[in-house]
């Protein structure tokens, strides 16, 4: 039976996000790969143990994460009902609405039907009676922004959902809509884009939107889904994403178009003292909107690697220069 470590909140970092009241871990952990049916229950509970016990409070999850979509809110359900039960108020629990999730017309995208049937879906798979965090996974351009808010503010009214996002919609969307939350009083506190190294497109759309109306982010693949980490630094592992057959979001050739980069990276990241990973991770962090970079993690020791981040967060403005040259070249 586990039992949380009891150190567990001695070296994390919780940052404030936004204006709200929530706090978020510098790191949080997604489950959009690793805890499909096709992965080892007992590593995902390990994984899931190891990030607890880190201080790791930030579970994110999505309808269609798996596969089979929706075998991750599954597993993770059997994980909350067993061992994790007794920590649910020392958890943040997300889920997410808007990708392809049944057929027909109501299966995906922004309307209320859909916003609505799939987050009572995900809480059946995970047996929950709430989530922390509901989000609306991408901007639909076919539905009113207004339907998608209200959708989502109900689901907080119903006591669903305690807070909610958006995640993927540009700067301008993201002004939209949360003049309308704002408009409704929703506690509407967070967006999930993703930021890394290799896309910076945030950068100057959606960040200085989030600045101005006092919120945050969460950004995900911050590690571009291993590419910048040292794990393809001599080859393409037979166990690693770019591999896999279930993972078909990385393909070998990213790995061969970055590697020269990631290599110089990686020295970068040497000369500081730290692992490519935990440079990457705390590049994310130096931007003051980024309240939590979301990680995903293929065995527990990489949560051990990943957090090593949080003791090297700041960077000279040489170290800064030399990967903006980098990532130029
Ligand atoms: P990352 O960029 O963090 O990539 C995770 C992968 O990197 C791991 O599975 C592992 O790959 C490798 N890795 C992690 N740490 C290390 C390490 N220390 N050393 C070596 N390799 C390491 O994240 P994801 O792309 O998985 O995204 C994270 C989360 O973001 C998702 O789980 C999901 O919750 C969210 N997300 C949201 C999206 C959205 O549209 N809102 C879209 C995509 C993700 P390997 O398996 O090869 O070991």
């Amino acid at each position: 039976m586990y039992s949380a470590s009891k150190d567990r909140y001695d070296k994390m970092v919780y940052k404030r996000v936004g204006q709200s009241g929530l706090k978020l871990p510098a790191l949080s952990l997604g489950l959009w790969h690793n805890f499909g049916s096709v992965d080892s229950f007992e590593n995902q509970k390990a994984i899931i143990h190891q990030a607890f016990d880190l201080g790791i409070t930030y579970f994110d999850l999505a309808n269609n994460y798996g596969p089979e979509p929706g075998s991750a809110e599954e597993n993770f359900g059997r994980i909350m009902a067993g061992d994790m039960k007794a920590y649910r108020d020392e958890m943040i629990i997300a889920s997410k609405a808007g990708y392809y999730m049944w057929p027909g017309p109501y299966g995906e995208w922004g309307s209320r039907k859909n916003i609505i049937a799939s987050a009572n879906q995900s809480l059946k798979r995970m047996d929950l009676d709430y989530v922390d965090i509901f989000y609306s996974h991408r901007f639909d351009p076919e539905t009113p922004l207004e339907e998608t808010a209200l959708a989502l503010d109900e689901l907080v009214h119903e006591g669903k959902a305690l807070y909610v996002g958006i995640s993927n919609y540009n700067g301008q969307q993201t002004a939209e809509i949360t003049k309308i939350f704002n408009d409704l009083k929703t506690p509407f506190v967070i967006h999930q884009p993703r930021y890394n190294m290799f896309d910076r497109h945030i950068e100057s759309d959606l960040l200085p939107v989030l600045k101005k109306e006092h919120k945050a982010a969460v950004s995900f693949s911050s590690l571009a889904q291993g590419l910048l980490t040292d794990k393809y630094l001599n080859g393409i592992p037979a166990d690693s994403r770019a591999h896999k057959s279930t993972s078909p979001f990385l393909h070998e050739e990213q790995v061969e178009e970055t590697i020269k980069t990631v290599k110089q990276l990686n020295q970068v990241a040497a000369d500081r003292g730290q692992t490519l990973a935990e440079m990457a991770l705390a590049w994310n962090l130096r931007e003051p909107e980024i309240a939590s970079v979301l990680i995903g993690a293929s065995r527990p020791e990489q949560l051990l690697d990943n957090v090593k981040a949080l003791d090297n967060l700041s960077f000279s403005r040489e170290e800064l220069q030399r990967i903006d040259d980098i990532l130029a070249a």
